[in-house]
């Protein structure tokens, strides 16, 4: 199956892709283009990003953003990632991850993590929607359903979106051009699932994950500027569901060599 943007470009399907199995849950989903293609366009999307948007200067923040990532990184057994972790010099309370690992956190969301376990509920939450492939799965599915132009109709008249604009929007990131396309309530709590076993092998205290989210749910309107926002769970049904994986993610907690809720982000 190919298909043709309004660029000409195409996104090809040679039978390596179609219908596989998330980690974890072990839904089925629809997925139209190869990880390989997904893996280069999430590159290329995070350096475009990344040149927009400037970088924290606040080293010690940075240190502790480069923590985090490599302990969750190490645990989503994914060394074919070309992992990277950046903090974004921005107020916003916000984060994402993009196909192979490419992390960005804002500085605004720093202050609701409070400490570093409350920041790896945040980057593993961003890094299960990368493993379990969400964007290029909603992709597929506005593919499938749609055809592209329904894509590209969203888009202003004389802008032609290119992949990794597509991309971006479906990993949650939105553009100047570009209609935010937010990640579905069974991805959001698929996330958290994936999420919270993540940082418990990581050696991040689980409890934390609940708690996160409270702060978070609790914040005045227009504050929450988080990826998932018209999507989410409501805050009952996201602690619920949580606070029924506690007992599994603590087992993994408990297994791990390093454990505890990290450093204090507030004092910090
Ligand atoms: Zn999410």
């Amino acid at each position: 199956m190919e298909y043709t943007l309004a660029t000409g470009a195409t996104w090809g399907c040679l039978g390596s892709c179609g219908c596989r199995s998330v980690p974890e849950t072990d839904r089925k989903q629809l997925l139209l283009m190869p990880e390989s293609q997904e893996l280069s366009l999430g590159a290329q999307a995070f350096s475009q990003v990344t040149t927009d948007a400037p970088v924290s200067t606040n080293t010690a923040m940075t240190e502790v953003v480069q923590r985090v990532g490599k302990r969750i990184a190490k645990e989503a057994k994914r060394s074919d990632y070309q992992w990277e972790f950046k903090l974004l010099a921005s107020d916003e309370k916000n984060a994402f991850c993009l196909p192979g690992g490419k992390v960005a956190i804002h500085e605004g969301i720093l202050p609701v993590c409070q400490n570093e376990a409350g920041l790896a509920v945040v980057m593993s939450h961003e890094v299960a929607h990368a493993l379990a492939r969400h964007g290029g799965e909603r992709m597929s599915q506005n593919m499938a359903s749609q055809g592209v132009q329904q894509i590209v109709s969203r888009v202003a008249k004389k802008h032609v979106p290119t992949r990794e604009e597509l991309l971006m929007q479906a990993y949650g990131i939105g553009s100047e051009y570009l209609v935010l396309l937010p990640y579905s309530r069974k991805q959001e709590s698929e996330a958290d699932h994936i999420g919270i076993m993540l940082m418990s092998k990581a050696g991040y205290d689980p409890s934390e994950a609940p708690k996160f989210w409270s702060r978070f749910g609790s914040l005045k309107d227009g504050q929450q500027t988080f990826e998932f926002l018209s999507t989410h769970p409501s805050d009952e049904r996201r602690q619920s569901d949580l606070l029924a994986l506690i007992d599994e993610a603590r087992q993994h907690y408990l297994n791990s060599p390093q454990i505890g809720l990290g450093q204090d982000l507030i004092r910090a």
